[in-house]
């Protein structure tokens, strides 16, 4: 940055030690700041003309001082300016408060533009603004900024007018001047100055332009400059699988791999083969197979030497990850354990020295993995599912286990591509998208909950078919108490209902995890025929003989939890069912309700899902990690962080960008962000 540009805002005329701190408590420290205070929307000051303005519209017309301007003085300190005004022809009357210093300033036969409020019945404006030197007005539309204190919106303008007469000419420009041209995007300062003194809407979207491809800019070239050194950095291991032997286990599955599985494998493999350390996001809808990608990537790690881990969110899903890769190794000799906090004692010191000693080729389990008595002899691959529900520090602590173990993050939440190339955007991505064959749509269907009744004849049918049936009841409140006797009570109304004729489950999290896994047991091999559970059952359960889910109060869902849950159904041969039961008030609501039944496709959800709650919701906004940008906006303008990500790719690959002088101040960016030392993003 240009120093006269850090110089105090105290710089400028009309601000003194108590404005200035007004102004860094909006985040204006100095004059660069002050430039780059961007308004948040335009006011319409375009002149009208009376004859086409409706009532109550906020207008701003010209006209001439009728009369002598009167006042009315009343409670206290307060006044009214009145003045009469001829426009056109019509005699109007423009009302302003406690303006009355004005009046000394207004003759008669004076044109002055006002601006408020029309009142086409009393031929009244009711004024916000006033000016008496219209000569002195430029524009068309005014920007309106964020303010604060005692500052007025047309001290700040003059503020920032005065910051650009004296200081514009050193605002430098960021980006190359290739991509300028590439994208006919205005310089820097032309950007600024038509952002803060647009003569029409046109040059603010000109400038926008600019600013927002500007801030995808350099948050990608971070992103993407971390990702490509670390690759380079070659510090991963080169995991030599036995390819005969890979393929001789992918031969012996029960069936042949979809080409998106193939696909992935192939990218899976190569990366364990390289050098580099693997980083890599694999996206798969639900029921796509993509614990089957795991499972191979996990032996050819093994075949290679080294050991495994497969960390997932639940206990359940432990269990049943352990379980269908225990068979799927069956005719293999590698050993297999599963770690969560409820294996303990003898058992676990059992595991641990196996594990150390590399009798445990690989381990599935929670993050009872990330303990830190839990020490491989050598960790080669880590994998974690349903990577979303992991916290950043728990990836991280997981894979500094090993040396530099390759890592790969599976999830089954479809993340939009717009978030994925964010939040994800140093990372390598792979997308299973494709189901396996033979897999049917699950018909989904909306009632209101006053067709219970109806709901339940659908349930015995299924039922009386051989099927089974998960009734799923939402989280009332945050609080585990009422989400399960939520749960209690629907069991129980349930129970009366198909008394003798079914065996119905009860699951929520607050039972013990022996029963838990009892109750799952029993469902997964049809001793329970219908199951009620709260969302315990979301992630990776899978029972393929249950064909319907019935979902309590589904509009206490997001979209994404409502399409993993669906999920859970669909997955044997036979036509699956959902059924949302709901009535949601709002019409976000509704909206989600008929995009449930109107796609099964996890990604088009997902887009839809992050435009009816915008990207700070869809993660939750705890662990969200997303970054924030000023003036762009991820889901508007993804068009333009997809080209800034691909700019910036390219950019870097180009050894001009790491000699040449024109690029030593991205370089500088990089260092400062800390890219370049190989440190951890901010
Ligand atoms: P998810 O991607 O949701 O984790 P899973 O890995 O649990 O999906 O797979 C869902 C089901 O599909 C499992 O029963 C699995 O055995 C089966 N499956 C996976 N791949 C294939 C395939 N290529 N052909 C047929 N069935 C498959
Ligand atoms: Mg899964």
């Amino acid at each position: 940055m240009n120093s006269s540009l850090e110089g105090s805002t105290t710089l400028l005329n009309g601000i003194g030690e108590e404005t200035a701190q007004t102004l860094s408590e909006m985040g204006i420290e100095n004059i660069h700041d002050l430039l780059n205070y961007l308004p948040y929307r335009y006011e319409d000051v375009r002149l009208r003309d009376l004859k086409e303005v409706s009532h109550g519209e906020k207008i701003t017309i010209e006209g001439s001082v009728h009369s002598d301007p009167t006042i009315v003085y009343y409670g206290r300190k307060k006044n009214r300016l009145v003045i009469h005004l001829l426009v056109d022809r019509y005699l109007i009357k423009a009302v302003f408060f406690n303006r009355a210093f004005l009046k000394g300033k207004i003759s008669i036969g004076d044109t002055i533009i006002v601006s408020g409020k029309w009142d086409k019945h009393r031929l009244t404006i009711t004024g916000q603004d006033i000016q008496i030197n219209p000569q002195e007005r430029t524009n068309d539309f005014e920007p309106v900024y964020p303010l604060k204190g005692s500052i007025t919106i047309k001290a700040l303008k003059r503020f920032i007018a005065q910051a650009f007469r004296e200081f514009g000419d050193f605002i430098p420009e960021t980006l190359p001047p290739d991509l300028l041209i590439k994208y006919k995007l205005p310089s820097r300062k032309d950007a600024l100055k038509k952002i803060h003194f647009p003569q029409d809407l046109s040059e603010v979207k000109e400038a926008r332009r600019r600013l927002i491809y500007e801030e995808f800019f350099f948050f990608q070239l971070k992103l993407q400059a971390f990702r490509k050194l670390e690759r380079e950095a070659s510090i991963g291991l080169s995991q030599q699988y036995n390819l005969k032997q890979l393929k001789k286990f992918i031969h012996s599955l029960p069936f042949e791999l979809t080409n998106a599985q193939k696909k992935v494998v192939n990218e899976i493999c190569k990366d364990l083969k390289s050098p580099y350390k693997m980083n890599r996001l694999l996206q798969g809808d639900v029921g796509s197979g993509k614990t089957i990608v795991a499972a191979i990537a996990l032996y050819a790690s093994v075949t290679a030497g080294y050991q495994g881990a497969l960390m997932v969110p639940t206990e359940i899903l432990a269990e049943q990850h352990f379980s269908s890769l225990k068979s799927l190794f069956e005719q293999t000799d590698i050993t297999i354990e599963w770690l969560t906090s409820s294996v303990k004692g003898k058992k676990r010191e059992e595991i641990l020295a196996k594990l150390a000693t590399g009798e445990i080729n690989i381990l599935i389990g929670t993050h009872a993995l990330i303990q830190q008595d839990v020490i491989f002899e050598k960790l080669g691959l880590v994998i974690t599912d349903e990577q979303h529900r992991f916290g950043v520090e728990q990836r991280r602590v997981l894979r500094e286990k090993g040396e530099k173990p390759d890592v790969l993050f599976m999830t089954a939440t479809p993340i939009p591509r717009t978030l994925a190339i964010t939040v994800f955007g140093e990372m390598d991505v792979s997308v299973i998208n494709e189901m396996p064959a033979g897999r049917k749509k699950v018909e989904t269907h909306w009632v209101k909950h006053k067709m219970l009744n109806r709901v339940l004849e659908f349930i015995d049918n299924e039922l009386a078919k051989g099927r089974q049936a998960y009734i799923i009841c939402p989280l009332i409140e945050e609080s585990d108490k009422l989400d399960v006797q939520n749960a209690i009570d629907v069991y129980e109304l349930l129970s009366q209902y198909f008394k003798d004729k079914y065996q119905i489950g009860l699951m929520h999290g607050k039972l013990p995890s022996k029963e838990k896994e009892d109750v799952m047991r029993a469902f997964s091999v049809n001793q329970i025929q219908l199951l009620v559970s709260t969302t315990v059952v979301e992630v990776g359960v899978n029972v393929p003989n249950a064909s319907l889910m019935v979902v309590y109060d589904a509009e206490r869902f997001g979209l994404s939890q409502l399409h993993q849950l669906r999920g859970r159904v669909g997955r044997g041969s036979e036509q699956s069912y959902c059924i949302l039961l709901a009535d949601p008030k709002s019409d976000v609501g509704k909206e989600r309700m008929r995009i449930m039944t109107e796609t099964t496709d996890g990604f088009e959800l997902s887009e839809r899902d992050l435009e009816l709650r915008g990207p700070g919701d869809f993660f939750g906004k705890k662990q969200s990690g997303l970054p924030e940008f000023k003036i762009a906006d991820m889901v508007h303008d993804y068009r333009a962080l997809e080209t800034a990500r691909n700019d910036t790719a390219t950019l870097l690959e180009q050894e001009s960008f790491w000699e040449s002088p024109e690029y030593a101040p991205l370089r500088n960016y990089l260092s400062k962000s800390g890219v370049l030392k190989g440190e951890k993003l901010d």
